[in-house]
Parts: C-alpha cells; sequence; structure tokens
C-alpha cells in the first residue's frame, strides 16, 4: 500500500513533466474600482469572485498559481491601496513600483467607460520606466460602443490597450495569450525526457561502490548494458530494482572494477561531479565502520550544491557493533547537520542485507524533487509563519516577506519577495518549517528572495 502510493506520487510527477517547471511572476496593478479583482478571477477561471463594491476597501496582496495554454504562472493581485499622506496617486503609484520591482511583467488596469484619469497617468508614468514588459488592460468594456474610448488609451504611452470585459469575460483569452507571450519563458530546469530515472552512485574510494552495483544487478550476471544498438549511453547501467528500471549513470568504471588506486583525487572527484550532474538523484555510499570524512562530505556537498535529490546509504553495516552503532550516531549528528533531510539506509553490499531498500529511498526522494506546493497553501502558511515570527531587524529596519511562490522543480526552489535582505539563519529556520509542514525528504530545497529595488 506504501508502494502504491508512492507510484501515484510519481506518476503524478510525470504527468507534470509538460508543465512549466519556472513560474514567472506577472502583478496586476490599478486604481480601485476598475476590475481587478473581476479581471483576476476571470483569469483564475474563478467563479466564486471575492469582489468588493466598496470602493478602496484595503486587501492583503494576494498570490495565485494561474495556468494559460499549459503555461503557467504566478499571478499577484497588489490588492487594496493604503492611502497614505501621498493620497491615492501615490499609494497607487507606490504599488506599481512594488510591482515593477517584484514580478516579470506589469498588467495596469483601467477603467476604459471612465477613460484616463489622472492617477492612472500617474501610474503609467512610473510604469513606463519599467525595463520588463508592462500590459495595459482597457477594463468594462461591455460592448463596442466603447471602442473609441479605449483608443484614446494609447495616451498613456504603454502601447495598445487591449479591450476586456471582466464581468462578462469578453477577449480575456485574448488578454491571457498576451500575457503568457509577454512573461519570460521559464527555464526547464532540470527536465529530463521518459525513460528509466537516473541514479548516481557516489562515495571515496573503497565504500563498496562495485560491490553494491554488483549486488543490485544480481551478482555476476550481466546487465543491459554496454549493449551496442540500444539507447543506452555504454557507460550507463540500467538496474532493475523493486519492479521498476533505474539508470545507474556514469558507471563504466566500476564495472570494468578499474583499481581505485590508480588515477589521483582530483581525477575521481572530477567523475564523481560528472555522475551527479548527469543524475536525478544520488546514492552517497559511506562507510559505517569508518568515521565520517572530509571526503565523504565533500561528495555530499556536490550533491547538494548540484540540485539532487540524495539517499545516504551506509555501507559494511556488517561490521558495525552496538558500540559502532553508538559512535556513529554521534557522528552523524554533527556531521550531517546540513542534510537532516536526506533518506538514510543501511545496507550492506557484501552480505545484500537491506538494500532492497535503496528502491523506496530512491522514489521518496525523487517524489520530493518533483513535488510543487501551490502558492495559495504557500502564502497561507509563510504568511501565518511570518507573523508569528518576523525577520530580525537589520540596520534598524524589519524586512517584510511580501509573498512567496515555488518557482521551480527539480530541486524545489522557493522566491520569497521582500523588502530587505534576510539573513542566512532566517532562511534556514524557513526551510527547517517549510519542511515540517510540507515534508520535501530526501531532497535539497533552495530558497532565493528577492529584495524590492
Ligand atoms: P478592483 O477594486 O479594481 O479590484 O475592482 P473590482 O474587481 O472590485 O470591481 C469593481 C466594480 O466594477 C465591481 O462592482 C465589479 O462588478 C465592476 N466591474 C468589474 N469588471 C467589470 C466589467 O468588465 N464591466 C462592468 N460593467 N463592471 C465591471
Ligand atoms: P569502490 O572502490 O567504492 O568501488 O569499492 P569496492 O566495491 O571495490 O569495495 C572495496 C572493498 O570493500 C572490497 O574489498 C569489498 O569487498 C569491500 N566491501 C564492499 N561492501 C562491503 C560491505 O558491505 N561489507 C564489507 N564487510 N565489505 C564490503
Amino acid at each position: 500500500a506504501e508502494f502504491a502510493a508512492l507510484d501515484a506520487a510519481v506518476d503524478e510527477a510525470a504527468e507534470r513533466e509538460d508543465a512549466q517547471l519556472s513560474q514567472p511572476v506577472l502583478a496586476v496593478v490599478g486604481r480601485p474600482n476598475v476590475g481587478k479583482s473581476t479581471l483576476v478571477n476571470r483569469i483564475l477561471g474563478r467563479r466564486e469572485a471575492v469582489v468588493q463594491d466598496v470602493p478602496g476597501v484595503t486587501r492583503d496582496r494576494v498570490a495565485y498559481d494561474a495556468v494559460w495554454n499549459g503555461r503557467r504562472f504566478t499571478l499577484v493581485d497588489t490588492g487594496g491601496w493604503e492611502p497614505g499622506a501621498s493620497g491615492l496617486a501615490g499609494a497607487v503609484a507606490a504599488q506599481a513600483e512594488l510591482a515593477m520591482s517584484t514580478s516579470d511583467a506589469v498588467l495596469l488596469v483601467v477603467d476604459a467607460s471612465v477613460g484616463a484619469t489622472a492617477t492612472d497617468e500617474a501610474v503609467a508614468r512610473v510604469l513606463r520606466r519599467s525595463k520588463r514588459p508592462v500590459l495595459l488592460a482597457a477594463n468594462k468594456v461591455d460592448d463596442d460602443r466603447l471602442m473609441g474610448d479605449v483608443a484614446s488609451l494609447w495616451s498613456l504611452g504603454l502601447g495598445e490597450p487591449l479591450a476586456v470585459s471582466a464581468l462578462h469575460g469578453r477577449s480575456s483569452g485574448d488578454l491571457l495569450d498576451a500575457i503568457v507571450s509577454a512573461l519570460p519563458e521559464a527555464p526547464r530546469d532540470g527536465e529530463r525526457g521518459t525513460g528509466p530515472r537516473r541514479v548516481a552512485l557516489v562515495g571515496k574510494p573503497n565504500v563498496g561502490k562495485s560491490s553494491l552495483l554488483n549486488k543490485l544487478s544480481g551478482e555476476q550476471r550481466a546487465v543491459v548494458d554496454s549493449v551496442a544498438g540500444t539507447t543506452v549511453d555504454p557507460v550507463d547501467s540500467l538496474v532493475e530494482l523493486d519492479g521498476q528500471t533505474w539508470r545507474f549513470v556514469d558507471t563504466a568504471g566500476l564495472r570494468k572494477r578499474v583499481n581505485t588506486s590508480t588515477g589521483t583525487e582530483y581525477y575521481a572527484s572530477l567523475r564523481t561531479k560528472s555522475a551527479i550532474d548527469a543524475s536525478e538523484v544520488a546514492i552517497v555510499l559511506l562507510d559505517a565502520s569508518e568515521p565520517l570524512s572530509e571526503q565523504d562530505l565533500r561528495v555530499l556537498t556536490m550533491v547538494v550544491e548540484a540540485g539532487r535529490a540524495c539517499v545516504l546509504a551506509f555501507n559494511k553495516w556488517d561490521l558495525v557493533d552496538e558500540d559502532r552503532r553508538h559512535q556513529l550516531e554521534k557522528e552523524l549528528d554533527r556531521g550531517l547537520v546540513r542534510v537532516p533531510w536526506a533518506e538514510r539506509v543501511n545496507i550492506s553490499a557484501l552480505t545484500g542485507r537491506s538494500v532492497r531498500k535503496l528502491a523506496p529511498a530512491l522514489r521518496t526522494a525523487l517524489a520530493s524533487w518533483d513535488q510543487r506546493v501551490p502558492t495559495g497553501q504557500l502564502n497561507g502558511w509563510l504568511s501565518e509563519l511570518v507573523a508569528a515570527t518576523p525577520p530580525p531587524v537589520r540596520g534598524g529596519k524589519q524586512p517584510k516577506v511580501l509573498f512567496a511562490t515555488q518557482a521551480a522543480i527539480r530541486p524545489p526552489t522557493l522566491v520569497l519577495f521582500t523588502t530587505g535582505f534576510l539573513e542566512a539563519g532566517y532562511r534556514r529556520f524557513i526551510e527547517r518549517k517549510f519542511r515540517e509542514r510540507f515534508g520535501f525528504a530526501g531532497t535539497p530545497v533552495r530558497i532565493n528572495v528577492r529584495v524590492r529595488e
């Protein structure tokens, strides 16, 4: 039953393969009452509109996931305006500034039935300085009689006004086409094709890599590798584990059982690096009978820096007695503080002990690597966390966390939009809490901060 759940998670991830792996951000700005919320709901394809008829009601800034023609993006409704000393124009201009610095494109909404007001012009002036694309939506064009008023909005200097009716849905498809083509094509980070998932088997010399590979591939029985005419790169091995085929990358050296003492450590580390780069998940083999070494930590660091999912396999467990086990636990608490999230299995390549636990661990790690938290859920959680434990004050200023998105998977990457620098300690705190709430066992999680300029 556990396996079925894991399989379902893996399948779901595969289905998402064509989905955008990194989400650009669109901010929606405009005066109160022009129809921003109605438009946002229209874009999200939601009926239950959170529209307020009272102008000027303060709403929180909220972020949503949107998808159009298979392109995903994050939609930020800059929401309510906070009338300050600078008045309405000042408040909306500030909102526009914020939108420009935290998004990849901005959508300015104006009310075509009213025409360009002084406030709209002030905002347009700000947005014309934007280095990022700006789209102009002329809303409330419920019928053709308003098209003349729409044309007059060219005067805002933001290019062609796109006539829409958020209320009736008129031309919302055209608007979405324009939005999607204005947003940057997201980098398809770590994208993979179909076929077996790629595993790197790494660790210092003599830790048991060749022994494990032999054990996994059925002792001395030849596996489907190095066969001319197969699509498998001859340096890789296909290994059948737990009913699933895995592609162990860059194993040629291991299979030939080359004398590991030849070749410099530098060369070995290049090999390790190239195997990790070619993989999606790494099995980092550690020798449980020896203290954790610098070399072990270097390999582990390479995996984390490459952003690969990770399983720690403690090999030679047959040599571990009660005393060693206690000692090991202490060592690990100290040595592995940076990777408390890694999946762990205790194995013996020699006796075959627990090697069948590797496949479930690999699956868990990959499911995490592929996992995405919807933006709404992420922000609901984050706003509570930040309210309870705000970022530390720096230079007399309290940085504010405005919102966040999970911009990428493989590895999962959060982007926090803030008004100031967040210390590494606070980022680690957020990561810890994020994992407590959402899991992500077996994968590194990146937390990037975009500071509003
Ligand atoms: P926001 O303050 O900019 O978010 O504006 P809302 O989305 O709250 O809309 C303000 C008012 O304008 C509401 O009463 C909406 O029903 C109305 N509205 C929004 N879009 C349209 C539209 O396309 N046509 C018409 N006639 N009314 C609209
Ligand atoms: P590699 O250099 O990482 O490929 O390591 P090898 O697979 O060549 O193993 C190095 C040595 O460790 C060999 O003598 C193996 O027999 C031994 N070895 C590997 N795995 C185990 C294990 O689980 N238990 C014990 N006791 N010895 C092992």
